[in-house]
């Protein structure tokens, strides 16, 4: 079956079922009615970092779900789980079949530090700590053990507070959330007491959000220090949020210790020049002005950014980690019009999940701007996902991802929770439908 320029509906694959292929599909429906969209994904869940990097503490945030899961029970939007591009499918035999291919597969491995020592056991990427305690499939969810007083979490952004927060948090208020049972008792036998928060730059330059960075500053059982000397030079002029910022840590300069069982120090003008160990991470050498001081931490947890990974047949950009893309088109395709990018593997790990929405919406007005040169590629509906049908034993859909949601959901009960995650390969799948024989 062959579609000419006048004959069936737009038919689009978008690769990678995080908010930014989800709100792709979304926009397409929304904007050209009856454009079929088949949303592929590697892991037998959708929702990408909602599921597997938004902290669990942030319920809230974690509740945007059930607006993307809308999306894919729209009647001609359907989700394959288990699919990963490279492996189980080619971009070639994806492009045979769909007049247009949108890959939205994120950046998910860590920038490297690049000082010595930073890859002695102890020191933990926060991509892998992330994983870990969202309970991901990829991610072995025993071996991290947290057996030091001290631990350092290297960098200054959200996720250098959600890692550090999660750390020094009271693990007893994590029980109401979703993380794995065997996340909370790790986080139980946790031995850490004093979390050091390690950045190159002054307070000026961090780039938390000041919501996050209030909750950290009112955690329960944590004192918060900051020396005031790293206040001295901070212009007066900034910007609004900066300024917030700013005055939110002065004030922590300036608490009283309560002497709360836990502490989190923020270092500023503190560059990481080595992870100090021989077998293991023992210390971390920062710069002090002319001189190098250790911090005496038994783990140091880096977070200084997530990179795109190259997947097989789809252009890279090695310098840059991600897409490469001119007006959300892919450069270096295998063909003229038909490729697309949306998300952090176009723009690179930056902006929250809104982000994503407007995004997608720019990425999809392109596409549909396109639409007289997509409709005109001869293509064959149907042919990639009997590929799948006959390559992947178990192929998740909609119904096995809504079994698997509702196992999670009837997990929670016994905790008693909204849900608690599946994390092993081999319990997702079975929660979707398949048994091990299968
Ligand atoms: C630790 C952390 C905490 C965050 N916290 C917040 C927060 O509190 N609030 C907020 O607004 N934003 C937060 N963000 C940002 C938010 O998660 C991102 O903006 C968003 O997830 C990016 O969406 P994406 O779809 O581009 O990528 P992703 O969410 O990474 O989705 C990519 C999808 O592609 C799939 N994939 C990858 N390779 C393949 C392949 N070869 N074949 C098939 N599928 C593939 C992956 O399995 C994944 O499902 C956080 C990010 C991180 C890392």
């Amino acid at each position: 079956m062959t579609s000419p320029a006048a004959g069936g509906p737009l038919r689009v694959a978008v690769v990678g079922a995080g908010p930014a292929g989800i709100y792709v599909a979304d926009s397409l429906t929304k904007k050209n009615p009856g454009t079929e969209v088949d949303v592929f994904d590697r892991l037998p869940a959708p929702f990408g970092l909602l599921r597997y990097g938004i902290a669990p503490d942030h319920m809230k945030m974690k509740n945007l779900a059930s607006t993307l899961q809308k999306v894919i029970e729209n009647p001609t939007v359907r989700f394959f789980g288990n699919v990963e591009l490279g492996r189980d499918i080619t971009t070639t035999e994806l492009l045979a079949d769909y007049h247009a291919v949108v890959y939205t597969v994120g950046a998910s491995t860590d920038r490297p530090m690049g000082i010595p020592g930073e890859e002695l056991p102890g020191s933990i990427a926060a991509t892998e700590f992330v994983a870990w305690y969202c309970g991901h499939p990829d991610t072995d969810v025993a071996p991290i053990s947290l057996d030091r007083p001290q631990a350092a979490v290297i960098g200054l952004g959200n996720v250098a507070l959600d890692v550090a927060r999660i750390l020094i948090r009271d693990p007893e208020e994590l029980v109401p959330t979703d993380v794995p049972d065997s996340v909370l008792d790790a986080l139980r036998a946790s031995q850490i007491r004093d979390v050091h928060i390690v950045g190159r730059r002054g307070p000026e330059h961090v780039k938390f959000t000041i919501k996050e960075l209030r909750e950290m500053g009112e955690l329960d059982g944590v004192d918060v220090i900051v020396d005031p000397a790293h206040f001295a030079n901070v212009p007066s002029e900034l910007e609004k949020n900066v300024t917030k910022l700013v005055e939110e840590l002065r004030s922590w300069s300036t608490r009283e210790s309560t002497g709360a069982p836990r502490r989190l120090h923020v270092h500023f003008f503190a560059p990481p020049v080595a992870v100090v160990g021989t077998d293991r991470v023992e210390g971390l050498a920062i710069k002090r002005g002319d001189g190098v001081e250790e911090l005496p931490v038994g783990l140091v947890f880096r977070s200084i950014g997530y990179l795109g990974v190259p997947v097989p047949g789809v252009p890279f950009d090695a310098e840059n980690k991600i897409v490469p893309t001119a007006e959300h088109r892919v450069l270096g395709g295998q063909v003229e019009f038909g490729e697309y990018a949306a998300g952090w593997v176009k723009r690179g790990a930056t902006g929250v999940i809104g982000t994503n929405r407007s995004d997608a919406d720019h990425t999809v007005e392109v596409l549909l701007g396109d639409l007289p040169h997509l409709m005109a590629r001869q293509v064959t509906p149907g042919t990639a996902v009997e590929l799948v049908q006959s390559r992947v034993d178990k192929l998740v859909t909609l119904d096995g991802w809504n079994a698997l949601d509702a196992a999670e959901i009837a997990l929670g009960e016994e905790r008693p929770n909204a849900r608690v995650k599946v994390h092993t390969w081999a319990d997702m799948l079975s929660a979707a439908g398949f048994s091990s024989t299968d």
